[in-house]
């Protein structure tokens, strides 16, 4: 079975990413894409090769499509989701899924009771570092876990310093952006879920209307495990990195918080330093195709819509507690709305 693509949302990250990964999966097509704007829709349209342009949600959904990718930004993920999961079609849905986690439950909700696969497009998971990382953890190659650090400070590129760094009302801001994705990979690299978290986020010279551009976050997990995490936009030369420290080793992994196939996993224990292999695979090339598995009734998306329910409350959490001065439980469940 072919399935047909709709993408909502005239995007840079499905023009950089996702259509590619997309095409590559045998027996898929892309047959429409809609933007609010009609001529934008149309010279996207043009430019990726796509069929069909349209400028409203009700003939997107009403075109031969069988699954949608949301790409818009934030605000919109909600209603998009919740109007195509009404019109029979399976979502793939950008991080965050809404801009609170009640609002992701619903989607969840909502998607369950159709029979539709929802995922999430955290792609870190993709990712053969951090496979590597979650396997070398499972099998026991550092001991027990006690610590982990996670270095995802960048410098937003020109062409994205939009609603990002000046739109509250679009979900702006770094947290939303990225602590988002950060929460996804420990949760998944370690196999473990976080119970709470302490924050400070800043403006440091790139955000505006309140949003911020940094954010340092201390979780706590339910092993025990405790993390540090850095998120920014302004910080050009940091680099990028993930270490988890156990009572038997440590895996120090190099430029992995990325969107591509790069980096380094070193695994350094009494026996000494190894260097891991992983597979280089493009991390949304087999998203999609773990998607397109889902569809088919195999398996699941490598994010579902419960694990963007769990980053958003995660997300959330570290917001709150950056607003409050106070450390703040994470519970998807007490949180949520159902
Ligand atoms: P963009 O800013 O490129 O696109 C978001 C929306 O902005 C588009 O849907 C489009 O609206 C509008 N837009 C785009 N270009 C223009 C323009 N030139 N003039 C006016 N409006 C424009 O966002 P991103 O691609 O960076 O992010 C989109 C979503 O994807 C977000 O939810 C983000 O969090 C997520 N994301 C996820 C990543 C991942 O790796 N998982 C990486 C990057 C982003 P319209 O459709 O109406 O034309």
């Amino acid at each position: 079975m072919t399935v047909k693509w709709g993408l909502i949302g005239a995007s840079t990250i499905a023009r950089q990413f996702v259509i590619n990964a997309i095409r590559a999966q045998p027996n898929s097509e892309i047959t429409a894409v809609m933007s609010s704007s009609p001529e934008r829709a149309a010279a996207y349209a043009k430019e990726n090769g796509i069929a069909l342009a349209v400028s409203t949600l009700d003939a997107l959904l009403g075109s031969d499509v069988d699954a949608v990718y949301i790409s818009t930004t934030n605000e919109l993920h909600l209603e998009q989701a919740l109007a195509a999961i009404r019109a029979g079609k399976h979502v793939l849905c950008e991080k965050p899924l809404a801009l609170t986690s009640a609002d992701a439950h619903t989607m969840v909700a909502a998607a369950k009771a159709a029979g539709l696969v929802l995922g999430t497009n955290h792609h870190l998971r993709n990712a053969g570092s951090h496979r590597a990382m979650r396997e070398a953890i499972a099998g026991g190659r550092i001991g027990k876990p006690i610590a982990a650090r996670v270095f995802h400070s960048v410098y937003l590129p020109e062409n994205l310093q939009g609603w990002r760094i000046t739109r509250p009302e679009a979900g702006g801001g770094v947290v939303l952006d990225i602590t988002v994705h950060d929460a996804d990979t420990l949760r998944f690299v370690l196999g473990d879920d976080p119970l709470e978290v302490s924050a400070f986020t800043q403006a440091a010279g790139m955000a505006s209307g309140g949003l911020e551009d940094g954010a340092m976050c201390i979780w706590r997990f339910k092993s025990g495990v405790i993390a540090q995490s850095h998120e920014g936009f302004t910080t050009k030369f940091a680099g990028t990195g993930f270490e988890v420290h156990g009572s038997e080793g440590s895996l120090i992994a190099k430029d992995v918080m990325t969107q591509r196939p790069i980096g380094s996993v070193l695994l350094r224990t009494a026996k000494g330093e190894e260097e891991l292999s992983f597979d280089r695979e493009d991390l949304y090339v087999r998203a999609l195709r773990q998607f397109h598995a889902a569809i088919a009734g195999e398996g699941q998306p490598s994010a579902t819509g419960e694990d963007g329910v769990w980053s958003l409350t995660s997300a959330e959490a570290a917001l709150q507690s950056a607003k409050s001065g106070k450390s703040v439980a994470i519970d998807p469940k007490l949180r949520g709305a159902g």
